[in-house]
C-alpha cells in the first residue's frame, strides 16, 4: 500500500502564494478518478486494521495525506473528499493556529511566488553580508554570478532560508527580505491556513488530523530539548483543540536528513503511534511492524495527473 502526499491543491485563484507550485484542482480530481479506477482507496477502518497488523495491506491500497494545515485543504480538498466519500490524513503545524503568524517555510513560498529567484538570492546574500553574526555559506556564494538560471537561484535561495541560516537569526533575515519585497507583507495567516474552527470541522467530517511540529523546522537542526518541545507541544495543542488523542506525526520536510534516530525516539516518547517521512516508497507489512515511525510516502507529482501548474524546483 502507499500513502500519497499533497500540499497546495487549488484552482487558479490568484490567491497567495499564487504562481507557486501546486496541484491544480482539476488535476486533483483527475488523479482521484484515476486512483478510484485503478487502486483501492482504503477506508479508514481498513487502514487502521492494516496499521495494527490485523489485516494484510492490499498491494494496490492507497491513503491520501495532506501537509501543512493549508486553507486549500478546507476549501478545495474537503468538499472533493466528502463528495466521493473518501477521507484523508491531515498534518498540521500548530504555530499558525496559535498565534496567527505565517511559518517561515510559507513566507519563503510567497516570496518565491512573487519575485524572481535571482533578485531574491542577490538580496538575501546582501542581507547576510550586512548581518554582523552571519556569514554567507561558501557553497551558496560561489558561482552565483556564473549561473543565473532561475531554477538554480530559487533552489539556493530556499536552501539558505530553510537549511543554512541559524534559526535564531531567521526572523530578522525574513523581515529584512520582506521589507525589500513588500508584496509578501500583505499576506496574512488567515489567507493561507486552516483556522481552529475549520480544523474542528475537518475532524468532525471524519478526516484524521496528525501533528507536523509547532513551527515546521528541520528537526535534526535543533537541540534535543527543542526537538522535544516541537514534537510534544504540537501533539498536546492539537489534542486540546480537537479533544482527541493525536496518533500520527509527519516530520517537517521529511527527507532522511531532516530527522535522526533520536528524533524518532522523541516522537515515540511523545505518544505518537505512527509517523510519516517523505521518502518515497510503498508501505509493507514489515514497515508497519518494524518501523511504524518512519513510514514512506509518495508525492502526488509522481502519479498520473500530478503535473503541477507552476513547477519550481525542489519543493517541500
Ligand atoms: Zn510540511
Amino acid at each position: 500500500m502507499q500513502a500519497i502526499t499533497y500540499h497546495y491543491v487549488r484552482p487558479e485563484t490568484g490567491e497567495p502564494p499564487a504562481g507557486y507550485y501546486h496541484l491544480p484542482l482539476e488535476g486533483f480530481r483527475a488523479q482521484l478518478d484515476y486512483l478510484e479506477d485503478t487502486h483501492t482507496l482504503l477506508s479508514k477502518s481498513t487502514f487502521f486494521e492494516c496499521l495494527r497488523g490485523d489485516r494484510r495491506p492490499p498491494a494496490d491500497g492507497v491513503v491520501l495525506t495532506f501537509d501543512d494545515g493549508l486553507l486549500d485543504h478546507y476549501r478545495w480538498v474537503l468538499p472533493e473528499l466528502d463528495e466521493r466519500d473518501l477521507w484523508g490524513l491531515f498534518f498540521v503545524a500548530t504555530d499558525p493556529l496559535v498565534d496567527g503568524r505565517r511559518l517561515p517555510v510559507h513566507r519563503v513560498h510567497t516570496l518565491v511566488s512573487c519575485y524572481s529567484g535571482t533578485e531574491l538570492l542577490d538580496a538575501l546574500l546582501d542581507i547576510l553580508r550586512d548581518h554582523d553574526q552571519l556569514s554567507v555559506p561558501e557553497q551558496s556564494a560561489e558561482g552565483m554570478y556564473a549561473d543565473r538560471d532561475t531554477g538554480e537561484s530559487i533552489r539556493r535561495f530556499k536552501r539558505l532560508c530553510n537549511q543554512d541560516i541559524p534559526y535564531e537569526h531567521l526572523p530578522d533575515v525574513l523581515e529584512a527580505l520582506e521589507y525589500r519585497f513588500p508584496e509578501d507583507r500583505s499576506v496574512e495567516a488567515a489567507d493561507l491556513y486552516l483556522s481552529p474552527d475549520q480544523l474542528r470541522e475537518l475532524d468532525a467530517s471524519g478526516m484524521v488530523v496528525g501533528a507536523h511540529s509547532v513551527s515546521h523546522p528541520v528537526l535534526s537542526r535543533l537541540s534535543l530539548p527543542d526537538q522535544r518541545t516541537e514534537i510534544r507541544n504540537s501533539r498536546r495543542r492539537l489534542g486540546e483543540l480537537l479533544d482527541t488523542e493525536v496518533d500520527f506525526f509527519a516530520y517537517p520536510y521529511g527527507g532522511t536528513s531532516s530527522y535522526s534516530a533520536r528524533t524518532r525516539e522523541l516522537v515515540h516518547e511523545a505518544g505518537f503511534e505512527w509517523a510519516f517521512t517523505t521518502q518515497p516508497g510503498t508501505i509493507t507489512t514489515t514497515d508497519m511492524a518494524n518501523s511504524p515511525l518512519t513510514l514512506p510516502r509518495r508525492d502526488c507529482t509522481g502519479i498520473e495527473h500530478g503535473e503541477t501548474a507552476a513547477s519550481l524546483p525542489d519543493q517541500t
